[in-house]
């Protein structure tokens, strides 16, 4: 937990209720493990939406979907979603959930590793969320700003692991000291990017949050 616990729940308990939708595939994903968004960031990225009024949203890690149908509650009318999952037991869910919300023609569904299916997008997105495997991100970065137009955003999830980037990488268990070193190489990459401005924002497991710009303005 990066914030106060006690800050956290009662953040939660100001939360409005979601659709029975997004309520039972938020029991589903608890029951199954599956990692979904936190609840802080579900307002965190309506307001994003919001702000942003995106056309195109390409997301990297489906999961079961929760996130997609969540965005699509904000996003414009004429936006859609492109979702990326290479987890072959959660795509026929996540499939399904879209259906189960009559968004099948809004929500875009790839198959794949993301970084085959990256190179092969055809248009540009004008807000990226990146919420697939976290030691992979520094890899996905260039891929992905080579499919966003100027202005673009680009949020990315549980980029401060619990708290533990901050330690030393000797004070961090063998198993996690490679994903802790990407994920530095990452919050460094997007901090000193001359087509990006970001932001480290430690909300939820911690996320950054950029605005892909020209070099002239950094
Ligand atoms: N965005 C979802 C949660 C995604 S969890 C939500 O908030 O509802 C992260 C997902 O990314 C997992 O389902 C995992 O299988 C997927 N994933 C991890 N690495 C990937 C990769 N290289 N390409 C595609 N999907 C990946
Ligand atoms: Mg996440």
């Amino acid at each position: 937990m990066i914030v106060n616990e006690r800050v956290v729940s009662y953040i939660h308990s100001l939360e409005k209720t979601n659709t029975p939708l997004l309520d039972e595939m938020e029991k589903y994903a608890k029951k199954n493990y599956v990692p979904i968004i936190r609840k802080e960031m579900e307002s965190f990225l309506r307001i994003q939406l919001l702000m942003k009024q995106p056309r195109k949203i390409l997301e990297l890690g489906t999961a079961i979907g929760y996130s997609a149908i969540l965005m699509s509650e904000y996003m414009p009318d004429d936006c859609t979603i492109t979702t990326i999952e290479n987890y072959d037991k959660r795509i026929p869910i996540a499939r399904d959930n879209i259906k189960k919300a009559n968004l099948e023609h809004r929500i875009k569904l790839i198959e794949g590793d993301a970084m085959e299916v990256l190179p092969s997008l055809e248009e540009k997105y004008d807000f990226v969320f990146m919420d697939a495997a976290k030691g992979q991100y520094i890899n996905f970065l260039p891929l992905a700003l080579n499919v966003m137009k100027e202005g673009a955003v680009l949020i990315a999830d549980n980029v401060l692991q619990e708290g533990e980037l901050i330690e030393s990488r000797y004070a961090v268990t063998r198993r996690n000291r490679t994903i802790h070193k990407r994920i530095r190489e990452f919050l460094y990459e997007v901090k000193h990017s001359d087509e990006l401005v970001t932001s480290i924002v430690p909300i939820g497991d911690g996320i950054t949050l950029s605005v892909k710009v020209g070099g002239e303005n950094v």
